[in-house]
């Protein structure tokens, strides 16, 4: 293959999004070189900062990305920011496609009287913040509280009560970071409540996530009988077994005892935020009593109630971080994009394509159907690819973190393990780069 037969291809995010389009971009086009940049000095996204600590098995698949990073024609570029290394507009000088793989990291704004009072913490932030993610490890949320509030009935939302309802021994084979770990297990919390807008066969969690939260050594799930139908209506055929699933589970709760573990978690439907309640800090939230219609809208009942809480975290989705010189969708908080084409030899994939939706799976689908259409309508034009970002890093003295430097930091992380737990992630990039850039450690 002569160079000016080379596709450049530039990933921005080393999440699953941008790892799938890698691999399905060099299985379909063996002139095809990628590469993925990251502002992190660490790849697989989502996976190392946003899948739940305890569910260690979903993060397997980083072994699928690592098999990518390895290819000659794939290469990792750590700690590598668009905005502040680069602008999208040098790289797209660089490479025949740029594709925006950057995900969604922030939270959606409960846009809420009081939401701006100290005490709530949005799912991005506090997940993050369990997670050891740099963004948010220094976040310090306040734990000594007796009640706390998570809004939303999605996955997420599953995820922070089951972090906050397990124990040290139930959360002893996952990474959870330590400094989170000393302040969850020994909180007076003795009340958590996971309040969905909307009733339990709306609800978007998943049936294994559910169940879950019926196996909790140190937390007794309850969910009310006067809330959960008698049997499952209204829903297409491919979710009804789903759905009943979950309304066997949810009715089992029923059965459970409120106080008859150190903490409870109230399974709250038909109940959607109106006010955050306190002074400078969270007192309490005011909720309103909602009915769904045929279409399955939730309609407000005018019927207000409060709960008493010290903490609200809102899991009710997430954004994308806008990209100088890239148009961005201010409601829906992705890259407005037909079928993954932002403009010319611009494109987008994963969560930043479609809003934050589906599983893992999901988004190797969406790389394999962007890749398609990026090989269909882009071809090699000479261009100076990875080549011409090596003299731009160099130029610019960027301390980049490659492939091999990674497998450094996630040895030392494996080496840090303590008792059964797979690794201590290092929550700070100077840490990172210490660990880098250590000369004596080959
Ligand atoms: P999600 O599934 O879309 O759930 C968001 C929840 O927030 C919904 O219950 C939604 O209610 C509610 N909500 C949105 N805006 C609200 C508002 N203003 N006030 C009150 N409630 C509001 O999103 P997610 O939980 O963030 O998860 C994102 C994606 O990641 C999902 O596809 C999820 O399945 C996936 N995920 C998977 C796993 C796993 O497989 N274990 C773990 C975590 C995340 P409505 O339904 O009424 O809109």
């Amino acid at each position: 293959m002569s160079e000016d037969e080379t596709l450049w291809v530039a990933v921005v995010g080393a999440g699953p999004a941008g790892y799938y389009t890698a691999e399905a971009l060099t299985k379909a086009n063996e002139n095809a070189r990628v590469d993925i940049l990251e502002k992190l000095p660490t790849p697989y996204g989502l996976i190392r900062g946003g899948v739940a600590p305890d569910h260690q098995s979903i993060k397997n698949v980083s072994r699928r990305y690592e098999k990518t990073s390895l290819q000659d024609n794939v290469r990792f570029l750590g700690n590598l920011e668009i905005g502040r290394d680069l602008s999208i507009a040098e790289l797209m000088e660089l490479y025949d496609a740029v594709v925006i793989a950057t995900g969604a990291p922030h939270d959606r704004g409960l846009n809420i009287p009081g939401a701006d009072k100290a005490g709530v913490v949005g799912s991005a932030a506090f997940v993050g913040w369990y997670n050891s993610h740099p963004d948010f490890a220094d976040l310090e949320p306040d734990l000594k509280v007796d009640s706390v509030v998570v809004i939303g009935n999605g996955n997420v939302a599953v995820d922070v009560v089951r972090v906050l309802a397990k124990t040290a021994e139930e959360m002893a084979h996952s990474d959870l970071a330590p400094y989170a770990a000393n302040v969850i297990h020994p909180a007076p919390i003795k009340d958590i409540y996971m309040c969905g807008r909307r009733g339990p066969i709306d609800a978007k969690f998943t049936t294994k996530e559910l169940g879950e939260l019926g196996q909790l050594t140190h937390c007794s799930t309850v969910a009310r009988a006067d809330q959960l139908p008698g049997e499952v209506t209204g829903v297409a055929d491919k979710e009804l077994g789903a759905k009943v699933k979950n309304l066997n589970h949810l009715k089992a709760f029923v059965e459970n005892n409120p106080g008859g573990k150190p903490r409870t978690l109230h399974m709250e439907f038909y109940a959607r935020p109106v006010e955050i309640l306190g002074d400078d800090r969270v007192s309490g939230i005011r909720l309103e009593r909602t009915t769904v219609d045929a279409e399955g809208h939730c309609i407000g009942s005018g019927e207000m109630f409060d709960v008493a809480c010290q903490m609200v975290v809102p899991c009710i989705g997430y954004r994308s971080e806008e990209i100088d010189g890239v148009a961005f969708h201010q409601d829906w908080g992705l890259f407005p994009n037909d079928e993954g084409h932002i403009s010319d030899h611009l494109y987008t994939v994963g969560w930043a394509k479609r809003g934050p939706s589906g599983t893992i799976g999901t988004n190797r689908t969406d790389a394999i159907a962007v890749s398609a259409l990026i090989l269909a309508e882009v071809t090699a034009h000479g261009k100076p690819g990875g080549r011409g970002l090596d003299a731009l890093i160099e130029a610019r003295s960027l301390n980049i973190v490659r492939f091999k430097d990674w497998k450094k930091i996630e040895a030392a992380e494996e080496k840090a393990a303590l008792g059964v737990a797979p690794r201590v992630k290092f929550a700070h990039i100077s840490d990172m780069m210490d660990i880098v850039n250590d000369k004596n450690d080959s």
